[in-house]
């Protein structure tokens, strides 16, 4: 598949700056592993300070014009640059499921998803709307310019290796920014092909970079840039608040996606198979891989045990294996250290009273692969109800009332994704409202678009991304005041 994907020029490996692909200066390189395989799928550059200043300089060069292009223009190049990728939604999938490992299927729909966002964003570029403001005095007029912030900072993570820039590249240059993107490490391929199809939509050089290689001393350089006006992130909390302190010294505007910690709620009026279908979906997406993954299943004590027994036979039935295998649903993790923690964490509950119902342990598949998991007697104590588990553990924690339900799903840093079953309309918008997170799923645990607003409260973030609000984090606000009339 590799060499089929070299072959059709999918399989780009160098970094971009100002619209040259370009290698590290000192020519070091870093491999790509498939991880279902740990075979190496390609090197990629190592870049550091100068390769991500040079890159920073050249948006900053390719803002001047690109800012200044009519909204209806740019428009049309971000439409260009959806429909390549569409017409390229095999290769790119693909490229996903040899770098990411997540099934097939699923990773052309990421590729769709991730389209979405730069369809939408192409759509919402002709609508950024200014103000005219009624004027308290006779003899001025007060205006709001919406303007683009400059040259944005992109970080993003694996698990979504083409949705998670797409989100962010797409209204930034729609709002007329020019971009910095460091994808992960881990799948820089996605990243560096869906670069490639900007180019090939006639996005001008200079107004999508990519660098990759030692993200500390990247992220150093994008930090210390006075030139950089935006950072925005996904990634672990631990970055972010790095990346958030990191952007005081230059006053950045940033927006960050962090860990989530999500609650999925199981009434006792839950209507059981919509329960069953919402929670296995919210679970093992990208093997349990998503910040707004199920972290934890809470599930009221009059159903418990018939959930937990129906929920089991469900989980028994998903194949395992290499994302290119036929009727696989779950992928392996991405790499073994993932595995370890997940291990870690099903230790921890084992010891403190938890009971596995399912799996628990390695797949006989070995290295990166992890049994789909279903754990009973979870309390929230334990660190798998503190921590993101991100990997294909189902842990279910017991409760009696609402309120308890409530109390559970709140008691943590983290606000980013929350489920509830419930047949009760009243109890449904109750409980979204009481829940302290910036997401809920009632009904059904898939919940992302690019139309609707996504972000987190607390310590899962700031800022959206998608919908009309995803637009605001890439402008600025000018206040124009006519006087003297
Ligand atoms: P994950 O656990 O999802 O890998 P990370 O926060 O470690 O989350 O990684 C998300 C992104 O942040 C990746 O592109 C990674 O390379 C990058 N990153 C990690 N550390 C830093 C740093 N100190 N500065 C800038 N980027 C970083």
């Amino acid at each position: 598949i590799a060499a089929r994907l070299n072959s059709s020029g999918f399989l780009q490996n160098q970094g971009l700056i100002a619209g040259k692909w370009t290698d590290a200066y000192d020519g070091k390189t870093i491999t790509v592993c498939n991880p279902a395989t740990g075979e190496v799928v390609a090197n990629v550059p190592c870049m550091g300070r100068n390769e991500t200043n040079d890159a920073i300089a050249s948006a900053s060069d390719a803002f001047k014009s690109w800012s200044k292009v009519a909204a209806a223009e740019r428009s049309r190049r971000l439409r260009n640059w959806y429909d390549l990728i569409m017409a390229h939604k095999e290769e790119l999938g693909q490229l996903i499921t040899l770098e990411q490992g997540k099934p097939l299927k699923e990773a052309i729909g990421e590729v769709s998803y991730g389209a979405g966002f730069i369809e939408f964003a192409a759509e919402e570029a002709k609508r950024v709307y200014g103000d005219i403001i009624p004027s308290p005095f006779v003899d001025r007029r007060l205006f709001v310019l919406k303007q683009p912030v400059g040259v944005v900072g992109a970080i993003t993570p694996w698990n979504f290796p083409l949705a998670m820039i797409t989100r962010k590249v797409g209204p930034a240059l729609a709002c007329g920014c020019t971009v910095v993107i460091k994808p992960s490490e881990l799948t820089p391929l996605t990243a560096l092909a869906a670069a490639e199809l900007s180019l090939k939509a006639g996005i001008p050089p200079g107004v999508v970079n990519v660098v990759m290689g030692n993200a500390s001393d990247i992220g150093e350089a994008l930090l210390s840039s006075p030139k950089v006006r935006k950072i925005t992130f996904t990634g672990s909390t631990a970055v972010g608040k790095k990346l958030m302190a990191g952007s005081a010294g230059t006053v950045k505007k940033v927006s960050l996606e962090l860990g989530g910690n999500a609650p999925c709620i199981i009434f006792d009026d839950a209507d059981l198979e919509v329960a069953l279908k919402g929670t296995l979906a919210t679970k093992f997406r990208n093997s349990g891989q998503t910040c707004v993954c199920a972290n934890r299943i809470l599930v009221q004590e009059g159903i418990y045990s018939k959930f937990a027994d129906a929920f089991s036979d469900a989980v028994k039935s998903m194949k395992v294996g290499d994302g290119f295998g036929e009727g696989v649903v779950q992928g392996p993790l991405i790499n073994e250290a993932a595995v370890k923690k997940v291990e870690s964490l099903v230790q921890d509950a084992i010891s403190k009273g938890a009971k596995i119902l399912l799996g628990g342990k390695r797949h006989s598949l070995g290295m990166t692969f992890y049994e789909p998991t279903v754990i009973t007697d979870v309390n929230n104590e334990m660190f798998m109800s503190r921590q993101e588990v991100f990997g294909p553990v189902a842990p279910l924690l017991k409760f009696k009332t609402e309120e308890e339900a409530i109390h559970m799903a709140n008691d943590t840093n983290a606000g980013l994704a929350a489920y509830i079953f419930t047949k009760s309309v009243q109890r449904s918008w109750r409980v979204s409202e009481a829940l302290e997170y910036g997401i809920v799923g009632v009904n059904e645990g898939l919940v992302s678009t690019e139309v609707a607003p996504f972000g987190g409260v607390k310590e899962s973030g700031l800022g959206r991304e998608g919908s009309k609000y995803g637009m605001d984090e890439y402008l600025e606000m000018k206040y124009v005041c006519l006087g003297n009339l």
